[in-house]
C-alpha cells in the first residue's frame, strides 16, 4: 500500500528484519527491541522505533496500528488479513484471498482512488475461548 523505494541497508535494519522474519507473533516495537538487544546490546528503543518506521514506510514490513504506542509489526508486507484476540491480543494471519472487490465497491461510494485496505477480525483465540468456557462452567 505504501510506496516502495530503496531503503539503505544498515546492520541495525538487517538485525531488525531478521528478528521479525523469525517470528509469527506480530510483535510490538518493545518485543523487537528486547530481541535485537541480544545481538546488539547498545541499541536504543528509539532507534528500533525509527527503523521500524522507515522499514514500513518503504514497504519492507507492515505496521499494524492499534493506537499510538500499540503498533504491531509484520515481516510479511503483502496484503493479508489478521485475527486479533480481544482478550490476550494475540495476532494471527488468516489465510484467505484478498477481497479486491471491496475496494471497487468503496471507490464507487465516493470521489477517491482506493489504493488498499486493511481488515482485522476480532474475537477469542482457541486458548481464551477454552478459558472462558471453563470459567462459565465453574
Ligand atoms: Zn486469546
Ligand atoms: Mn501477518
Amino acid at each position: 500500500m505504501k510506496p516502495k523505494g530503496f531503503v539503505r541497508k544498515t546492520k541495525q535494519r538487517e538485525v531488525i528484519l531478521d528478528v521479525l522474519r523469525n517470528t509469527t507473533c506480530h510483535p510490538t516495537a518493545d518485543w523487537v527491541y528486547q530481541e535485537v538487544r541480544k545481538q546488539m546490546p547498545h541499541v536504543s528503543l528509539g532507534t528500533i522505533y525509527r527503523n521500524l518506521k522507515t522499514l514500513s514506510e518503504h514497504g519492507e514490513i507492515q505496521e499494524l496500528c492499534f493506537g499510538s504506542t500499540h503498533s504491531r509489526f509484520d515481516a510479511n508486507a503483502h496484503q493479508h488479513y489478521h485475527f486479533v484476540c480481544e482478550k490476550c491480543d494475540i495476532i494471527e494471519d488468516i489465510h484467505m484471498s484478498a477481497m479486491d472487490e471491496l475496494e471497487q465497491k468503496a471507490e464507487q461510494m465516493g470521489d477517491f482512488k482506493i489504493r488498499g485496505h486493511r481488515l482485522e477480525f476480532y474475537g477469542l483465540c482457541a486458548q481464551c475461548a477454552k478459558e472462558e468456557n471453563m470459567a462459565k462452567a465453574n
